[in-house]
């Protein structure tokens, strides 16, 4: 069985079912073809484009779009971004979640900090509505 794509000359697009290529030429001669919405005989062969050019197309197009920001460029701007952080911040390395905890309860006093966290710690934080943000983090080659 071969599956088309068909539209009838209203603009009506439906699938048909056909026993082999011939098929479908063979019963639209006798007129069996018909439209299901409108009931018409004017029925045709959509034209599709095959699926690997239009994966192509695609490809192509988000190619293009990452012209604008290359790799490198991306990873100046994460670094950029890590170094303001670096500046503004105190490192309390793998202490952050213990240590945003207490700042949020109030048993520290109130100050940026940054550093890691498990994402079990994560999700301690989260559940306890203790707000910290994630950031990419590109190291010094
Ligand atoms: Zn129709």
């Amino acid at each position: 069985m071969i599956k088309y794509d068909l539209r009838c000359d209203k603009g009506h697009l439906f699938e048909g079912w056909f026993p082999s290529s011939d098929g479908f030429e063979e019963q639209q001669k006798q007129g069996l073809v018909t439209c299901p919405i409108c009931s018409t005989k004017n029925v045709s062969r959509a034209l599709m484009a095959p699926a690997v050019k239009r994966a192509n197309i695609e490809k192509n197009i988000s190619k293009s779009n990452n012209i604008n920001i290359s790799e490198n460029e991306l990873k100046t701007k994460i670094r950029t971004l890590n170094k303001l952080i670096e500046k503004n911040t105190t490192d309390v390395g793998k202490d952050f979640a213990k240590e945003a905890r207490m700042i949020y309860k109030g048993k520290k006093k109130d100050k940026p900090i940054r550093g890691s966290a498990t994402s079990k710690e994560e999700k301690e934080l989260k559940k306890e509505g203790i707000p910290f943000i994630k950031v990419p983090w590109v190291k010094d080659n």
